[in-house]
């Protein structure tokens, strides 16, 4: 072998050129691991910019997340990657606030004592609420539970209460219409997450200093160095596939027909790329659902609560989340101003993926005030809206057995997307943790990235 050949799994030698379909955090640190191991790589976007779901934009003098983000203690890819680029001390760590909202009231939901102080569960309940939260979060294996609805499973652990008051508010919020048939695996993976990352009842979340903006420019520019082309608005219009074997892609940018093909677009955004030649393939793929998410940001001059992370458990709210960000970053990083995420996530029969920005603004700020009575509109300076269709697949019961194999049935076309990061939660983290073992699989050296307590990157993968 030449240095610039690699021995594939099945034991071929390759040309050691890449060329990786979409530029979220997926495909950059895909393009990084390949770009270090040797490969030459083109990566190909259809956005303007670079970091797809990461993306963000300016406010209050900074630059801030279209989507909420914060990550956990225990990230070890994210915090590997950004050792690698030269920023760890950019991620800060701090203690944040979680609180419910329910029968009209908002409830502290930190410590034993808030729990103790929850009137809407009773106490048998709130035994029983942390008794199968640790058993779901410490022991429990994912692999039991794939075809035991969560709802199912809470209502008869968890009893009714902390069900109706906590669990379901929070299914139907992520889920919506799909709420009923995820199953308790699901669950497994997000409690895991959360409670590896505690310790005792102290939970810090991390934050990039000045958004997710500044690790997109560091791969940016570490990728550059490293000699990697990235095409900005190169949407992949055609994929070239003659008997069986992807040749090239078509975009708009021109034809690109260099070695290997990584996608790691939405799978729903692929499917109709591979219907000409991997029908049957495609179909296969069709099976992924994929939920939207909308987020209104309001700028706004004073804060909003004391919260946050406020989780909104009564019924007739058009958001699931108050998710006010400047109680976690200080509003001294935009000029004073507050900052407050209203965040829904939603089914693509929902109105919300076709309603208008204003039309949204509209609903959102409407019900603020059953939250804060002295909530006023005059206190707004500025919304935004963000809204995307693919914000997380929807995992429904068994759903390791369509999660897609990552070297495809087309020759030469390998796919790694967020159902490979199930059962776990969908995250910047599990995205470096797919893109490393897709690496893994196509022959791309991607050892040096730690893998600790990631569920992700485990199905579809050997
Ligand atoms: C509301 C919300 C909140 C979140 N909160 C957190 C959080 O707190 N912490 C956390 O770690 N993560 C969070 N995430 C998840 C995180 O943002 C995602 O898991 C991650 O960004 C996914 O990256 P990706 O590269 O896999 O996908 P994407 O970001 O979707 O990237 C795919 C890229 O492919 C491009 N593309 C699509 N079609 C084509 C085509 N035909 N040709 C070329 N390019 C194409 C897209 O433009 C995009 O840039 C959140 C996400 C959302 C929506």
């Amino acid at each position: 072998m030449t240095p610039f050949q690699a021995r594939r799994k099945n034991n071929k030698t390759v040309q050691k050129k890449i060329t990786i379909i979409g530029a979220g955090i997926t495909g950059l640190s895909a393009a990084y691991l390949a770009a270090k191991d040797g490969w030459e790589v083109t990566a190909l976007e259809a956005g303007a910019q670079p970091g797809g779901l990461t993306g963000t934009f300016r406010i209050g003098g900074n630059r801030l997340e279209h989507y909420y983000h914060h990550f956990f203690t225990n990230d070890a890819e994210l915090l590997w990657l950004l050792g690698e680029l030269g920023i760890a001390g950019r991620m800060e760590f701090k203690k944040t606030t979680m609180g419910i909202f329910r029968n009209n009231k908002v409830f502290d939901f930190n410590t034993p004592w808030d729990l103790l102080r929850f009137t809407p569960m009773g106490i048998v309940d709130k035994a029983r609420f942390m008794l199968s939260s640790l058993y779901l979060g410490k022991l429990a294996k994912w692999e039991k539970w794939e075809s035991v609805a969560a709802m199912d499973w809470f209502y008869r652990y968890a009893g009714k209460s902390a069900t109706d008051s906590i669990w379901r508010p929070l299914l139907e919020i992520k889920f919506g219409p799909h709420a009923n048939k995820i199953p308790a695996a699901w669950m497994v993976g997000r409690l895991k997450q959360r409670m590896n990352s505690r310790k005792g009842t102290d939970e810090r979340l991390g934050y990039i200093k000045g958004s997710l903006q500044t690790l997109t420019d560091a791969l940016k520019k570490r990728l550059t160095e490293l000699g990697v082309k990235i095409l900005l608005n190169a949407r992949i219009e055609k994929l070239l596939i003659k008997g069986n074997t992807l040749s090239g892609v078509d975009t708009a940018k021109g034809m690109f027909n260099k070695g290997l093909f990584l996608s790691t677009i939405p799978a729903t955004h692929l499917v109709p790329l591979l219907r000409d030649g991997a029908a049957r393939y495609a179909e296969e793929l069709s099976m992924i659902e994929y939920s939207g998410a909308v987020c209104a940001v309001l700028e706004i001059d004073r804060p909003f609560s004391h919260i946050y992370w406020l989780n909104i458990a009564d019924p007739g709210f058009p958001f699931g989340g108050v998710i006010e960000h400047t109680n976690f970053i200080s509003p001294d990083e935009y000029n004073g101003s507050h900052i407050l995420y209203l965040s829904r996530y939603f089914a693509m029969s929902d109105h919300l993926a076709s309603a208008s920005k204003s039309e949204i603004i509209h609903e959102m700020i409407k019900p603020l005030n059953r939250i804060n009575p002295q909530f006023n509109r005059s206190w707004i300076k500025n919304v935004y809206v963000f809204r995307t269709n693919t914000a997380a697949t929807v995992c429904g019961l068994n759903f390791s057995n369509i999660v897609p194999d990552c070297k495809t049935p087309v020759e030469n076309l390998y796919a790694v997307n967020m159902s490979h990061i199930y059962p776990d939660e969908r995250s910047c983290n599990n995205a470096i943790r797919i893109a490393a073992q897709a690496c893994n699989k196509i022959g791309i050296n991607s050892s040096m990235v730690p893998f600790r307590s990631s569920l992700s990157g485990r199905i579809g993968m050997d």
